[in-house]
């Protein structure tokens, strides 16, 4: 059996300078790009939205105009380039899809189970929206789940959302953990 990195929207429209910053996006590029070289396999995801996106405030929506398909903005963040991915997921790409999850009408779940992969390690961005729906999916789907604290962080719309969203995570059964413990665990192991 297999463990996976699971990278959700690590893109430039959610770390510093993008359409839909999210504080702090750019600091989990070290724990995963560490984890990335560790885990058996690595997968990201990519928020990847038409023009017209339900989602955005031009369209009535809560988020201004962010990822959309084909923009420097969708593209994945620079140090993603440091990282040898198995697959990428897009996500969001009908005008009516949330896309908050990455198992949303994507092939997540066939590609992890084509991996063999049984131990999913969560990470990305953004907490309390896109890591919190994959990780909650990812557990009904039947996969162990541990989200990386340190490799996330959160829009915090409304301030302890990303604590809420945790807790949210363990509830549906995914555990938490830190870059340094997994690392440090794989090594005894
Ligand atoms: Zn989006």
């Amino acid at each position: 059996m297999a463990k996976a990195l699971l990278i959700i929207d690590f893109q430039n429209d959610f770390t510093s300078g993008g359409a839909l910053e999210v504080p702090g996006g750019d600091e989990i590029a070290g724990p995963v790009k560490r984890l990335a070289g560790r885990l058996d396999l690595v997968f990201a995801t990519r928020d990847w939205h038409p023009p017209d996106h339900a989602s955005f405030e031009t369209e009535g929506g809560p988020w201004p105009v962010h990822c959309v398909q084909g923009t420097h903005g969708a593209d994945f963040h620079p140090a993603i380039g440091e990282v040898e991915l198995d697959a990428v997921v897009d996500v969001g790409r009908g005008r009516e899809d949330e896309g908050y999850s990455g198992f949303e009408k994507s092939d997540l779940a066939q590609i992890l189970r084509d991996g063999d992969v049984d131990e999913v390690y969560v990470c990305g961005l953004a907490t309390d929206y896109c890591v919190r729906a994959s990780a909650i999916d990812a557990c009904a789907e039947g996969f162990e789940v541990t989200v990386v604290e340190d490799a996330i962080r959160g829009v915090e719309v409304n301030e302890g959302d990303s604590e809420r969203a945790l807790g949210e995570m363990r509830q549906a059964g995914a555990r938490t953990a830190t870059s340094d413990e997994l690392l440090a665990s794989a090594e005894a192991g």
